[in-house]
């Protein structure tokens, strides 16, 4: 694959030179302050990328407060990762067209295409009206993606000059701007790559994208990436309380304290409901030849349960609605219906999960 786009490349082939014949020669001037820089500019262009660029502007998961826009508008030029425009643009195009060739990063075409090579051997992708234009109306993005070049040296040139105050102009260089900018690209990278090759695929099996906790804690929770391709209008993506997912806690800090509103996440209900789909639709799909009779049996229970899940999902659905409207008395009654209808559906489920475990020992399923 030939490189067209040189700009790209010589910046990030540069760098990474720079970076390995540097260290040698820095590192003796490395100090405690040099490695609080590092971590603290870090964390905060890591952020910047996952709370900012990716939950926000690219999947709108939320609304956020114009000063909170600023900031993670200028913090994200730490990570040198293009303009929140762009990168929603180009991140939108991958979400819709996954595994393909339209996909800018398709895994499809290796590790190393996904993880960095496409932004060589490609054009830069052109800003899309119909992908992006609630963000090209967004005067603070706006304002980002002209100016990003200037910002970008703005922000790093800043971090190097309070490195100086502590150590020795070559080591704040070294290990304040360029160690943070290749860790930070590579962490971010590998969502493009490895979350797209390793880790389990619960929420949808038909493509690439994978939960993996290991990334989850090198990419400030991004890690759970295939619950993110099913749902991606989630604020979440590591939705269990124990999932490492930083970026979660934030955005929640954040909507208490005004910064951020709206949050929008999927709950557990519509979430089994998806799995209860996807399932039914990959276990028919496999069964399709089968004739023998617990076949046709297991063909009858999957969509009997199915319907029942489905039929109980939109009973309880609807109590909620009905539930913002209603009075006092009428209230009484449906809290008792919603809690009748959520400890139903917890046995459903439970019967589906045995049901999809016995239908994959029984015609030994991937
Ligand atoms: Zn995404
Ligand atoms: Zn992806």
């Amino acid at each position: 694959m030939r490189i067209v786009n040189w700009g790209t490349f010589s910046a990030i082939a540069g760098y990474h030179v720079a970076l390995f014949a540097l260290l040698p020669f820095a590192f003796g001037g490395f100090n405690a302050a040099t490695w609080i820089i590092y971590l603290v500019t870090f964390i905060l262009s890591g952020l910047a990328i996952t709370a900012g660029h990716h939950r926000l502007f690219a999947h709108k998961t939320y609304d956020a407060h114009p000063v909170y826009e600023w900031f993670w508008l200028f913090m994200s030029a730490l990570a040198g990762q293009m303009s929140a425009l762009s990168w929603s643009n180009d991140h939108r195009i991958h979400h819709s067209h996954v595994d393909t060739e339209k996909d800018p990063y398709n895994i499809n075409r290796g590790f190393w295409y996904a993880h960095v090579w496409w932004l060589f051997v490609n054009p830069l992708i052109p800003i899309d009206e119909r992908i992006v234009g609630d963000l090209l109306k967004n005067k603070r993005v706006m304002f980002q993606h002209k100016y990003y070049g200037w910002i970008f040296l703005a922000v790093n040139g800043a971090v190097f000059g309070i490195g100086c105050l502590f150590m020795s102009p070559l080591a704040s260089f070294v290990g304040c701007v360029l160690l943070r900018i290749f860790t930070i690209h590579h962490c971010t990278w590998f969502i493009n790559s490895l979350a797209h090759m390793w880790g389990s695929r619960t929420y949808s099996a038909e493509q690439t994208a994978a939960d993996n906790a290991v990334l989850a804690l090198l990419t400030f929770g991004e890690g759970y990436h295939n619950y993110h391709h099913t749902l991606a209008n989630d604020y979440r993506n590591g939705i269990r309380w124990y999932h490492f997912d930083p970026t979660k806690w934030l955005i929640w800090t954040a909507s208490k304290i005004g910064l951020a509103s709206n949050l929008r996440w999927v709950n557990d209900i519509r979430i089994q409901q998806t799995l209860v789909n996807k399932d039914k639709q990959l276990l028919l799909e496999r069964i399709r030849h089968e004739i023998d009779e617990t076949a046709l049996e297991l063909r009858e229970k999957l969509e009997e349960l199915s319907k029942q899940f489905e039929a109980k999902a939109a009973e309880l659905a609807k109590a909620y609605r009905e539930l913002k409207v209603a009075t006092e008395e009428r209230r009484r009654i449906l809290l008792l219906e919603i809690k009748r209808l959520r400890r139903e559906l917890r046995v459903d489920w439970k019967n589906w999960v045995s049901l999809t475990e016995l239908a994959e020992k029984r015609y030994a399923l991937a």
